[in-house]
Parts: C-alpha cells; sequence; structure tokens
C-alpha cells in the first residue's frame, strides 16, 4: 500500500484538518503516518488510522525524513507556517532536502497537495 506522510505546524493544523476531511474518501485508501500532534488531530476528528512519529520539534521530521530515505513514502504534504520562526528549522530543512534527494513529490500548502493526491490517486487508479 502507498504512503502518505502528513505534517503540519500548529498554525496550519486546522487546514489540514479542513484538507483531510476533504479528501477523506482517498486518504483512507492509504497507509497515513504523521508527526504526533498532527496525527493525533487527524485521528480524533476523523477516525482515519495514522501511523504518529515523534512531534516535529523532538526529531519527527527525522523519522519521517528516514522513511523517505529508506524509499517507504509516495507522497508527503507538509504544511509547514511560512510566518512563524520553528526552533526545528535544520529538521525541517532536511525534510524537504531528503524528498529532493529522492524525488518524492511534496506540497508545502493545501493546493499542491490536493494537484499531487488527485494525480497520485488517477494513476494508481489507471494502473
Ligand atoms: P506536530 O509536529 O504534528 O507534533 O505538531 C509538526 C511540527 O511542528 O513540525
Amino acid at each position: 500500500m502507498k504512503t502518505i506522510a502528513l505534517i503540519a505546524h500548529d498554525r496550519k493544523k486546522e487546514e489540514m484538518l479542513s484538507f483531510v476531511e476533504e479528501h477523506f474518501s482517498i486518504l483512507q485508501k492509504y497507509s497515513l503516518i504523521a508527526t504526533a500532534t498532527t496525527g493525533k488531530i487527524i485521528r480524533t476528528r476523523t477516525g482515519l488510522e495514522v501511523t504518529a512519529y515523534l512531534s516535529g520539534p523532538l526529531g519527527g521530521d527525522l523519522q519521517i525524513g528516514a522513511r523517505i530515505a529508506s524509499q517507504e513514502v509516495n507522497l508527503v504534504i507538509f504544511l509547514r507556517d511560512p510566518l512563524t520562526a520553528q526552533p526545528h528549522e535544520p529538521d525541517i530543512t532536511a525534510l524537504l532536502r531528503v524528498c529532493d534527494v529522492h524525488n518524492i513529490p511534496v506540497a508545502t500548502n493545501t493546493a499542491a497537495a490536493r494537484l499531487l493526491l488527485l494525480a497520485m490517486h488517477t494513476l494508481i487508479a489507471e494502473g
């Protein structure tokens, strides 16, 4: 099963939740992984199964990055907050970098996330 990683900074969590609710029927067909708080919110508010790693500031971005480097993630939806400095900025850069190193599609806003998710889902359906 294809795996999608979901990560949202605090001021982007509601937007992530709306995105997940809007695309529930597609996302339920995939294996979902997330950082701790993002995963918990998605699980409790939508009922979707989500494997949660550590919170981003505690190393969750790096844990997901390791799975990306191992070719175990097919799409990354990373709603970062572009207006707030994060304590784990180096980890954020590392996560985006590892996506580029391994040529894994990554969306950092919901417009791109929608396009990538629908495209990936359509391509898989077409075989
Ligand atoms: P969180 O981590 O889902 O645990 O909040 C995301 C982040 O802030 O990087």
